[in-house]
């Protein structure tokens, strides 16, 4: 696959063969851009970013451009791998100038007490989480990285990767089933890399736009993108780029191409995601526990032993396992943790918070003591 554009004259950007087309230009980028178009700026998408440069894909090739005017204070504005930028039409060096507005964003909140997060990868349509069926399967780890994925803005697709080590149909139909209960909204794909099985299914989703990769260590994203990207991998990663001044460097794309349509994106950063803050995400991937808590009696309902509680009502129906329930709070739980670690106010109102629900907890606890004995 070429990095570079044949032929000097770019069709009309709207036209079905512009040049990054594939790379996920539509009419609503272009809309989005024309006022940097007005200004002359070229429309690109940034393909990877390191010390204080990155390479961005135009319609004229891959072009080297500086970041200074996109490196801000606050670090979720730096431009990253995936936006959409206005680079300079020449000059040495090209700058990039501005970037347009995120249509998603994977953001990682590290676990430093100072810092405001870090973003990982920008206008990912799909968030592909991996899951390995090699393992026992661990529904409250692929919650964890569902809640992630919603909270970006792109719509999650689990992927149960080697499904070769499960032969049983009815075994495998079972695993998918269980996945499913823990992710409602989302597709869950069997696939595996050795047999080549649900490579086409999977293939027909990432087609669409442009989809990251995300799980464990060991989950098999790796060998994901390999199969995925083909052969070609080699050729794809390691692309020759013309820095203006007549060098060839080579470097490694985090963005690349699909050689059926769509793109990945891979970065370091993202591979290695753990903490977030995943405040709408988690009601979305717990969205049946959600519509519940909207039939309570009370509207901040704990759901522990509030009267007219419609979620304990389900639990006790067995509507609703007793696991789901343990998760979402869970989850809230340590997402409230990774909120307040930045925000002094919020930490305050938990302080209030975690004494109001001790003196429930107690009440609740000497009612029952009182019924039970
Ligand atoms: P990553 O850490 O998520 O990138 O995982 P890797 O792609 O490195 O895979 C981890 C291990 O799982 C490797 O030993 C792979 O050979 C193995 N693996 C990956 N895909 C498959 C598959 O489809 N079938 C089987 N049986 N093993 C696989
Ligand atoms: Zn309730």
């Amino acid at each position: 696959m070429s990095s570079s554009f044949s032929g000097s004259s770019p069709s009309s950007p709207s036209s079905p063969s512009h040049p990054l087309t594939p790379y996920g230009w539509d009419a609503d980028w272009e809309a989005a851009f024309s006022p940097y178009a007005a200004q002359g700026l070229l429309p690109g998408r940034v393909l990877r970013v390191d010390r204080g440069q990155c390479d961005v894909v135009t319609a004229e090739g891959v072009v080297r451009a500086d970041t200074a005017f996109v490196t801000p204070h606050d670090p979720l504005r730096v431009v990253c791998t995936g936006d959409w930028a206005a680079v300079d039409p020449d000059g040495s060096p090209r700058y990039v100038r501005t970037y347009l507005p995120r249509r998603t964003a994977f953001v990682r909140s590290t676990s430093s007490k100072r810092s405001e997060g870090q973003i990982l990868a920008a206008n990912a349509d799909h968030a592909i989480v991996a899951v390995s069926l090699a393992v026992e399967l661990d529904l409250a780890r692929v919650e964890r990285f569902l809640a992630l994925a919603w909270e970006s803005g792109a719509q999650p697709v689990v992927v149960l990767t080697k499904a070769d080590l499960v032969p049983d149909p009815a075994t495998l139909a079972h695993l998918v089933q269980d996945v499913e209960t823990a992710a409602p909204g989302v597709p869950v794909l069997p696939v595996s890399a050795l047999s080549a099985q649900g490579l086409d299914a999977l293939s027909a989703v990432v087609r669409g736009g442009t989809a990251v990769l995300l799980g464990q260590s060991g989950a098999g994203k790796s060998t994901l993108a390999n199969a995925l990207l083909g052969e070609d991998v080699m050729d794809v990663r390691a692309t020759r780029d013309t820095d203006g001044k007549g060098r060839h460097t080579t470097t490694t794309r985090n963005l690349l191409l699909l050689p059926d349509g769509g793109v990945l994106i891979d970065t370091p950063g993202l591979r290695g995601v753990g903490l977030w803050d995943a405040g709408d995400g988690v009601g979305q991937v717990f969205a049946e526990i959600e519509e519940l808590a909207a039939e309570c009696r009370f509207h901040d309902c704990a759901h522990e032993s509030e009267p007219g509680c419609a979620v304990r009502a389900a639990l006790d129906a067995g509507q609703l396992p007793g696991r789901r329930l343990e998760s979402y709070r869970k989850l809230l739980r340590e997402n409230q943790r990774i909120a307040a670690r930045t925000d002094a106010r919020l930490r305050a109102e938990l302080r209030k918070e975690w004494k109001r629900r001790g003196a429930q907890g107690r009440a609740a606890m000497e009612a029952k003591r009182g019924r039970l004995r």
